[in-house]
């Protein structure tokens, strides 16, 4: 008979009061009062490096400060723990969207809002809490764990940007866990989609509107004609296309000479993706020769994608903890990518679980403190594996 998770959750009870609510909850706020724009991560960087070495850890930052531009590097800590083994890796970012400087957190009805000016900055300090409070919790009570690695990377929502600067020969984790998806914790993505970024230019020839439009090609026309073909929108249940931005054009008497298309692709099967940008490379370049213009396009590949089946190592240890700590473990896919994606092409199979922030990216974003809590007791519970 498969137990419930109630059934074990009070067979493991004990477990549960470990975590000190009040000292997590005092940590949150004040991680999420430090200013952390992406690539201005400096003191958030200093604080997170005192936390851990008060706690025990050795911490070593790496160059990819210089090399991005940035105030810090990715930070990497080490717990030695007590039972030997292969290393289990948590991996957080450190930086933060916009609106996202001068937060105010806000508590009300048992969550932690920002004030309405700003973003929350749960993503991703709700990972940082959870993952800073186990350790303690494991210090303090002396808890057996294998070894567990840390890393916090910078710049993570420029595009996992710290996360490909990671240095594979510093990790020697054999699995590990992002803790950066949104909603209540017990959800394990265990599939992202890898994503293109399209830049299409297109040329056409500049005239005057009132005078010689018939010397012209209408740049803005060709690219239109071309867009208007385009399949975008979620195009499978794997894959999705978009157009976000178009810019170009001068002046309304002018017949406009250069437009600079951006898009993107993404699918959880990298040959669609592959597929669809192609495609929608090929109907820009026929709609626009058409025009007698000119394309030029350029494809960057972002992050590639991730999928851990069900009965892999690393899913089953978060499912586990999970139904100890009175969680309904849920495998979902995600429509975006993270550091996870980075850390399962590195060779190390990670999953990335939810730690209870929700409406990221807005203003609105919030999160429970009961949520916060138990991603914390998850995250204990995977330590103690
Ligand atoms: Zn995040």
């Amino acid at each position: 008979m498969r137990p419930s998770a109630r059934h074990i959750a009070r067979d493991a009870g004990e477990a549960r009061p470990l975590v000190n609510r009040e000292r997590l909850l005092a940590e949150f706020l004040r991680l999420v009062q430090i200013d952390s724009p992406s690539y201005q991560e400096r003191e958030l960087a200093d604080r997170i490096r005192n936390l851990l070495a008060e706690i025990g850890l050795t911490v070593f930052e790496d160059q990819t400060a210089s090399k991005i531009n940035g105030q810090a590097g990715n930070l990497y800590a080490r717990w030695p723990g007590t039972v030997a083994g292969p290393a289990i890796l948590f991996c957080v970012h450190l930086d933060t969207v916009e609106p996202g400087r001068r937060i105010k957190p806000v508590i009300r009805g048992g969550a932690v809002y920002s004030d309405g000016r700003t973003i929350l900055g749960a993503d991703d300090k709700a990972g940082i809490a959870a993952v800073i409070e186990a350790l303690r919790v494991v210090r303090e009570r002396n808890l057996a764990t294998p070894p567990v690695e840390l890393i916090f990377t910078v710049a993570e929502e420029q595009g996992l940007v710290g996360a490909k600067h990671l240095d594979p020969e510093l990790i020697n984790a054999s699995c590990g866990f992002v803790l950066d998806s949104d909603g209540p914790p017990g959800k394990i993505i265990v599939r992202a989609p890898s994503q293109d970024r399209i830049v299409v230019t297109v040329r056409g020839r500049a005239a005057h509107a009132g005078i010689n439009p018939e010397e012209g090609i209408n740049a803005i026309q060709a690219a239109a004609r071309g867009i208007a073909r385009l399949r975008l929108g979620r195009i499978d249940e794997e894959t999705t296309a978009n157009i976000g931005v178009i810019q170009g054009g001068l002046a309304t008497n002018i017949v406009p000479e250069k437009v600079t298309v951006y898009g993107e692709t993404r699918s959880l099967d990298d040959r669609k993706r592959a597929a669809v940008t192609q495609e929608i490379i090929r109907l820009f370049n026929e709609e626009v020769e058409n025009a007698g213009g000119q394309v030029e396009c350029e494809v960057e590949d972002l992050y590639p994608s991730f999928r851990l089946e069900p009965d892999h190592r690393v899913v089953q240890m978060a499912m586990r903890a999970a139904f100890r700590v009175g969680l309904a473990p849920r495998l979902a896919h995600s429509g975006g990518g993270s550091d996870a994606n980075i850390l399962n092409a590195l060779g190390v199979p990670t999953a990335n679980l939810s730690c209870g922030m929700q409406k990221v990216h807005s203003t609105g974003e919030f999160i429970l403190i009961e949520d916060l809590v138990k991603s914390t007791e998850l995250v204990l519970e995977i330590m103690k594996a």
